[in-house]
């Protein structure tokens, strides 16, 4: 299994200028990387960066930090303001990142309404990256997926007191939650940790509390520092 870095980039930057420096220099240090064939990196900037990055991934996928639900036959319709699966699908995107801590406090996001996202998602042949930060979160949103479509299917742990606030989780607690989670689904999928990983701490989520990858957000912004934790894999 590959170990997978996603770099959640959340709603920045505010310029594309600013957005195409990062990617580039991620890009460039990215592709130095020798051995990297072990590690499978994914860049999820804002949507209205997607197109522009399109034709310019190599060594790493492109991935959204959404998706709507609404799965109309063309892939559109009626939905003011809405980005659908085939929409990204067709801009490159091979991962979506669903449930987001973010999302389920500011956006009111539901277990329902996710459960509704992830079908979309894995419809379309996307990767979904399912957000948790308790287990219980976990049954309702996969309600109805079939099993056979838990292939593209990858779960992050997001504990919401490590989000953002340079306090990452105790790599005791992680690897205790790791376990329930994988226990929880029955099924070998990816698990990832995220919360405040840095490249200091990086290389023992993996090594130590054993995920399967991680999901980085504030560190992922800053090119050398994500380029520093893809190479500690
Ligand atoms: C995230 O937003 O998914 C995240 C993990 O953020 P940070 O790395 O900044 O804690």
């Amino acid at each position: 299994m590959k170990t997978l870095i996603v770099a959640n980039w959340k709603c920045n930057p505010t310029t594309l200028s600013e957005a195409k420096r990062i990617f580039d220099l991620v890009k460039k240090g990215v592709d130095k990387i020798e051995n990297k064939k072990k590690v499978e990196v994914v860049v999820c900037p804002p949507f209205v960066y997607l197109s522009s990055f399109k034709f310019q991934v190599s060594s790493f996928k492109l991935g959204a930090q959404d998706v709507f639900w609404e799965n109309p036959p063309a892939g559109g319709g009626a939905f003011t303001g809405e980005i659908s699966a085939k929409m990204l699908k067709n801009l490159g995107c091979g991962y979506v990142i669903i449930g987001h801590s973010e999302r389920r406090k500011y956006f009111k996001e539901t277990d329902e309404t996710i459960n509704k996202k992830l079908k979309a998602a894995l419809e379309n042949g996307l990767k979904a990256i399912l957000c948790i930060d308790k287990k219980s979160q976990i049954k309702n949103a996969l309600k109805g997926i079939a099993k056979k479509q838990f292939k593209n299917l990858i779960l992050a742990y997001e504990p919401v007191f490590a989000i953002g606030t340079g306090k990452p989780c105790s790599i005791e607690k992680a690897r205790k939650m790791n376990f329930l989670i994988r226990k929880a689904v029955k099924i070998n999928i990816k698990i990832l940790y995220g919360g405040s990983v840095n490249s200091q701490n990086a290389a023992d989520f993996i090594k130590k509390a054993k995920f399967h990858g991680l999901l980085v957000g504030g560190a992922s912004l800053k090119p050398k520092e994500f380029v520093k934790i893809v190479k500690t894999m």
